[in-house]
């Protein structure tokens, strides 16, 4: 006999997330975590290096500062948002809090990873609900839920295939879901959404008392390392998280990193104006090369190639030239490859690299 965790645990494959490094190759070009194009904001840098001398201190445990920021930033109640340690614990707290044994999870079979994996580590039963055209389908969402189910996640636009739910659609699933079921909005990708009827979830959360909408500052603010995300929900979906919560899950380079990023002149603008342009000259430039690419919404484009073993053969040719993508295999999706829009020259080598790709593969 030795110590076993419970069987949900070991039944669970780990996540694996982009990689980042290749053997034998000195310049790498990391396309595989949609990490924003131009890095950390300056201010954020300076931010966190002017903490260092402050850390044996405690941060502020209520990460007050922080959330007064994000409020002022997005016109929302400070009471009314809770900070974590990357949204990925949020989605962990709320599942906790929510979900657990004997419960239902449910998805839609292309939304992000992290929902599936958390849930099944709580014991959740997680359903992941067959997509239409790589998008969500509400109807399949509605039908699937069950007397036990506690919890549905929506990534909107999803990650990775970078489709968007409008927001009637968004509205619906919300309107047909019981009140006692918890619907999670994950917005990781909300900056850079161009479509003019989004929203990314706040008019849903202020409408209800169940539903909430989480936040990164890993994506558009360049800040994956620091660990930084929040969620925006009713007075007492807070209250829970605030009891769930290790009381400093917010740690003082994390919180001052994301108050000097918000306060980064013209960062979003700039970096939304980058994105916009490339995904559009990617998403032409793969089209035109026989390569399909899904119209996104996010900060990356999901590349078809037609079959898996083709995609794997791009992935390893892009690989060759020092190129890290994200192949899809782990998602269902053997035929495509994500790849994040980095930075002008970085865009130009992968359509270079694919261009050559298209024409020595046949
Ligand atoms: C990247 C990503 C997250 C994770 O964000 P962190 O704040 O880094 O934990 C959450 N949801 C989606 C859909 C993402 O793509």
């Amino acid at each position: 006999m030795t110590v076993a965790p419970r069987p949900s645990i070991l039944a669970v494959e780990p996540y694996v997330g982009g990689e980042s490094k290749l053997p034998g190759v000195n310049r790498i070009v990391k396309l595989s975590s949609n990490e924003g194009a131009f890095g950390p904001p300056p201010g954020a840098v300076a931010a966190i290096t002017k903490v260092a001398t402050e850390a044996h201190r405690y941060p502020d445990g209520g990460a007050t500062a922080l959330r007064e920021a994000i409020g002022a930033r997005h016109g929302l109640d400070p009471a009314r948002i809770v900070c974590g340690n990357g949204s990925d614990e949020l989605i962990a707290l709320l599942i906790m809090a929510y979900g657990g044994e004997g419960t239902e999870l449910i998805m839609s079979a292309y939304g992000f990873q992290m929902y599936e994996l958390t849930g099944l580590w709580a014991g959740c039963r997680v359903i992941k609900v067959p997509e239409r055209d790589l998008t969500a389908d509400v109807d399949a969402m509605l039908a699937a839920v069950g007397p036990r189910t506690k919890l549905v996640f929506l990534t909107n636009p999803n990650n990775p295939t970078g489709t968007l739910l409008p927001q009637s659609e968004v509205a619906r699933l919300r309107a047909g879901l019981r009140d006692d079921i918890l619907l999670a909005i994950d917005s990781a990708y909300a900056e850079y959404v161009t479509d003019p009827g989004y929203d990314a979830g706040a008019t849903i959360v202020d409408a209800t008392d169940n539903t909430v909408m989480l936040r990164t500052f890993s994506k558009i603010y360049g800040l994956g390392g620091m660990r930084l995300g929040w969620a925006y929900a009713s007075p007492a979906i807070v209250d829970v998280l605030g009891r769930v919560r290790g009381p400093f899950n917010v740690n003082a380079a994390a919180a001052a990193a994301g108050i000097a990023a918000l306060a980064e002149p013209g960062w979003v603008e700039r970096s939304v104006a980058h994105n916009t342009e490339w995904r559009r000259r990617m998403t032409e430039a793969l089209g035109a090369i026989g390569l399909p690419v899904r119209p996104s919404e996010g900060n990356f484009v999901l590349v078809d190639f037609r079959d898996g073993d083709r995609a794997a053969r791009a992935d390893a040719h892009l690989r060759s030239r020092g190129l890290i993508v994200r192949g899809m295999k782990g998602y269902g999706l053997p035929r495509y490859l994500r790849v994040t829009i980095g930075n002008a020259e970085e865009c130009e080598m992968v359509i270079e690299a694919l261009t050559d790709f298209v024409r020595t593969d046949g």
